[in-house]
């Protein structure tokens, strides 16, 4: 057992002090109690000292009720540790006055000072010193009893038996006393400990709320900040798209360029917004009867363009309607919006992703189901958690920041429901939400605009962004590698698997270079071997081959030894830019760039390597020169 020091055994004493302190109280109840009430027993075994003994029970009574006062008198606080054996001695008193009255060493009332002990062992935590004092003086009571009684000597046999007895009691008394305080000793210990652990763990969990607020409360401001810039470059973006007037294609694609980002930028920062708020509970849903079927029917309809443009089959499954239940339309959309622009993201041209909806006797189940690249077995459980994402390395191929799963969970919850994710590897996935029936008739259709902070405008670009979700159109996919894109007299490779960034960079630089492009690793490596560029705008994160190992493979071979490597990396990443330099990348470029940044590197590297060039063909030059100089001396010698 740990030793209590200090403080620590100042708290243990004074805490044991005012539990001896209140069982010594109640023994003095039941000493006051019961020595008068043992006038019974007198008139059965003495009958004739009755009277002697009542008289001498109440005056040990009437003592125990002075140190009960006492207990109680502030002034007496500094002789408790005596107060709280004195009831036991007051009643001990009174009965071996009682032997000494009756038959000396042969009475049976020395039964009575046994009984005495085993109450106070049992009531009152003492330590192993008072037991000792307690049953000390209680002998020595009773041995001058027997000896004020007369003639000791001639029951000297009973005499040792009872004190035999009587000291064994004692000594019992005692060592149980060391014994329960060794044990009330341990318990403080441990208490205390717990107590400390739970203050420090409170201090702790305190620290942890607030950070987890300022946390929430900083991300809430700065999705505000952002939301209402992205809102007003994204309107006047989106007037000029649709003003009618003709573009020229650099500049339309420009203008496209931008309103995608920017809705999904958009996109991203609702769903972190949404997710702080649910996770304040500070979301409040606007929940009424509405039926879900065909509400699916149109929110698929909606994004039927995603499916078109990917070449992915997107077909509805159930019945036209009667699948009411009591949601807020605008949470509902967020959340089938997830699952189905999801199950597009993930699934490759060619597949299908079924929308289907059915109501069981008090449930409604609506499931999304895709033939995509599905979710590994050991990924499934944790799908649902924020920012997780089953490829989150820089090879990925998707693009996303694994906060759709989380909303749709946290949302399905908030309306009493369930959503649950099946999935087998390179089969597909079905998401299924299930939601509580209502038997309330459905209100007229309505939608709601809690969202919205800026207006009509932003709700309109809030519900596009939304409809959006992370599907990458690759408006250029029948030409993602390998085809040339203008013609000029430097050749340029594009190598990234984001379809807009290609795009941007190959229109910019397809009016002045001869441009191919690639969209991962490995048809990178392939399009450099086979047309040999002059330089290469190489992307970090990459599909199948990531940025690094490509830069190694293409300084490994003899092809594209000397062609000039820009890498392209969305990262801060010193340690990453140290390994490209390692493995041979001549420059990088920081995402976000200009595309004058991206001409005025691309011509500075261009340069250097005409210089290079050129100084490699001098040299040829010169060699020849020299073996011809050197060949007309042998001649002239000759
Ligand atoms: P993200 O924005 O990254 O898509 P989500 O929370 O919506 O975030 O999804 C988390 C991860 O779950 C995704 O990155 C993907 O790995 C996996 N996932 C979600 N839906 C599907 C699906 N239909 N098929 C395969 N994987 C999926």
């Amino acid at each position: 057992m740990k030793e209590l020091t200090g403080d620590t055994l100042s708290a243990y004493q004074a805490e044991d002090q005012a539990k001896r302190r209140r069982s010594s109280m109640i023994g003095c109840w039941l000493a006051m109690t019961l020595m008068p009430l043992g006038t019974a027993l007198d008139y059965m075994v003495y009958p004739d000292l009755q009277a002697r003994f009542l008289a001498i029970r109440l005056i040990a009574s009437a003592l125990v009720v002075v140190v009960y006062l006492l207990h109680k008198a502030r002034s007496c606080q500094d002789f408790m540790p005596a107060l709280n054996i004195s009831w036991v001695l007051a009643i001990n008193a009174g009965l071996c006055v009682m032997i000494g009255a009756s038959e000396g060493a042969a009475s049976p009332y020395y039964a009575g000072l046994n009984l005495v002990f085993l109450a106070m062992i049992l009531l009152m935590p003492l330590t192993w010193i008072d037991a000792l004092v307690c049953c000390g003086v209680t002998v020595l009571f009773y041995l001058v009893a027997c000896i004020a009684h007369g003639d000791p000597l001639s029951n000297l046999g009973i005499l040792f038996n009872n004190l035999y007895f009587l000291s064994l009691t004692a000594l019992v008394c005692c060592i149980a006393s060391a014994y329960l305080t060794g044990m009330r000793k341990a318990e403080f210990a441990l208490r205390h400990e717990l107590d400390n652990s739970n203050r420090d763990l409170a201090s702790s969990n305190d620290k942890l709320a607030e950070l987890v607020r300022l946390r929430a409360q900083f991300i809430a401001n700065i999705s505000h900040e952002l939301r209402t810039p992205l809102t007003l470059i994204l309107g006047p973006v989106d007037d000029l798209l649709t003003s009618g007037r003709n573009w020229d294609r650099t500049t339309a694609e420009s203008l496209g360029l931008a309103r995608e980002n920017g809705l999904r930028l958009l996109k991203l920062i609702n769903d972190l917004l949404e997710l702080v708020r649910l996770e304040d509970g500070g979301v409040r849903l606007e929940r009424q009867a509405m039926d879900l079927a065909p509400f699916l029917a149109a929110l698929v309809d909606s994004v039927r363009y995603l499916a078109d443009a990917k070449g992915v089959h997107l077909h509805t499954e159930g019945p036209d309607q009667g699948l009411v239940v009591r949601g807020d339309s605008a949470r509902l959309e967020k959340v089938f919006l997830n699952l189905i622009t999801n199950a597009l993201k993930f699934t490759p041209t060619g597949g299908t992703v079924t929308v289907s909806w059915r109501h069981h006797h008090d449930s409604t189940d609506i499931s999304v189901c895709d033939t995509g690249i599905g979710i590994p077995a050991d990924q499934l459980p944790f799908i649902f958690e924020r920012f997780r994402q089953v490829d989150g390395t820089t090879t990925r191929q998707f693009q996303g920041a694994g906060l759709g799963l989380a909303l749709v969970k946290e949302l399905v919850s908030e309306h009493e429901g369930s959503v649950h994710a099946s999935s087998q590897l390179d089969q597909g996935s079905t998401f299924t939400v299930t939601l509580p029936r209502s038997t309330d008739a459905v209100a007229a259709a309505t939608h709601s605009s809690h969202d919205v902070t800026g207006g009509d405008r932003s709700a309109e670009l809030f519900g596009i962004a939304e409809r959006r979700g992370g599907v990458a159109l690759d408006a250029d996919h029948d030409s993602d590698s390998n085809e040339a894109q203008g013609t000029g007299p430097r050749r340029i490779l594009v190598v990234d698997d984001e379809p807009d960034m290609r795009r941007y960079l190959v229109a910019g630089l397809a009016e002045t270079h001869t441009v191919f492009q690639a969209a991962d690793g490995p048809s990178a490596l392939e399009s450099a071997w086979a047309h040999q560029p002059d330089l290469i705008l190489l992307d970090l994160m990459l599909p199948g081959i990531d940025g690094l190992e490509v830069c190694t493979q293409l300084r490994a071979s003899e092809a594209c030894r000397h062609c000039k490597i820009i890498l392209l990396t969305a990262r801060g990443d010193e340690k990453a830019k140290l390994d490209a330099l390692k493995r041979g990348a001549d420059d990088f470029l920081t995402k976000p760039f200009s595309f004058v940044e991206v001409q005025t590197r691309i011509d500075n590297l261009l340069r250097a390597r005409r210089l290079e060039i050129d100084l490699q063909t001098r040299a040829t030059e010169l060699q020849t020169a020299l073996e011809q100089v050197q060949e007309t001396e042998a001649r002239l010698i000759q």
